[in-house]
């Protein structure tokens, strides 16, 4: 695992002389820029840099200077080793279907929390959408960017889950009329039965904007959507093949897989590569207490 960073900032003609005897993948420019570097004897550098205890009147840092961590990637090597996998549905086109943006919670669930906004418990109805979804061969398995966490696709690719991981299907309804979808279906993820364990993971942090992770009035727990780290373990482990993680980051539940899962989506070609870096992210192992 490699973190990845960005660094901002006015830099002044000080600051040039040594950034770019750095060997950077770009040459600073005077004034507003950014530059990007993974974790490495360079990041350091530049940390060690600008943390040095400044003398009098002289500015270590340039105006505006900012280190972000913008996230993580991973080797093809910690992906095999790895026995779980969130997987990240970038797919995004079904924006477009929507029926209506603004009501999802209301419509798909008999309670919403009215301190933290998020559902509780599981779908009770099904999505309606505009319109039939045609891109699905591009796309075996399609979802909201950054909402949600469901998973929809094509009625074959469903019944081919079903028989091989007992998944169940929930139909899809489209238009006015509500008519039940020929081809697209959402697949019934189930929940985890056990909490993460995010204990010393960069995951475990508060999504941006609010203070706390524990929502006090649902008990239900809203971590960052950045890509921080490992996939967090669950808190025992236990036998699954795709499960929705009880806790939301930013706005949506993630799934979590197993490697059989994604083994079988790639020998069913409904990938056309094996999953690379950037798309799942590895679990870290169960911690034994
Ligand atoms: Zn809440």
């Amino acid at each position: 695992m490699k973190k990845q960073y960005s660094f901002f900032a006015e830099w002044r003609e000080q600051d040039l002389k040594f950034l770019n005897s750095l060997g950077l993948n770009k040459e600073i420019e005077p004034g507003v820029d950014i530059f990007y570097v993974e974790e490495s004897e360079i990041y350091d550098r530049v940390v060690e840099h600008y943390s040095r205890k400044g003398q009098l009147f002289k500015r270590i840092r340039p105006k505006g200077f900012d280190c972000e961590l913008l996230g993580v990637i991973f080797s093809e090597k910690e992906l095999d080793f790895a026995k779980g996998f969130s997987l990240s549905l970038g797919a995004g086109k079904l924006e477009d279907l929507w029926a209506d943006h603004g009501t999802w919670k209301t419509e798909l669930y008999d309670e919403v929390c009215p301190n933290c906004g998020r559902p509780i418990g599981e779908q009770k109805r099904p999505w309606v959408l505009k319109k039939d979804f045609k891109q699905l061969v591009k796309h075996p398995f399609v979802g909201f960017e950054g909402m949600g966490g469901f998973v929809f696709c094509d009625k074959t690719v469903a019944d081919l889950i079903q028989k091989e991981f007992g998944i169940r299907q929930m139909e899809v309804l489209i238009g006015q009329n509500e008519k039940v979808s020929e081809n697209l279906v959402q697949l019934t993820i189930p929940l985890s039965p056990y909490n993460l364990n995010v204990e010393g993971n960069d995951f475990g942090i508060p999504y941006e904007g609010n203070n706390e992770v524990l929502c006090a009035i649902c008990n239900q727990r809203t971590f960052t959507n950045q890509i921080l780290d490992f996939f967090p373990p669950f808190e025992k482990e236990f036998e699954y093949d795709i499960v929705l993680t009880r806790e939301w980051f930013g706005w949506y539940r993630r799934f979590v897989l197993s490697k059989r899962f994604l083994d079988f989506c790639f020998e069913n070609k409904l990938t056309k590569k094996r999953f690379g870096p950037g798309f799942v992210v590895p679990q870290s192992t169960v911690k034994q207490t």
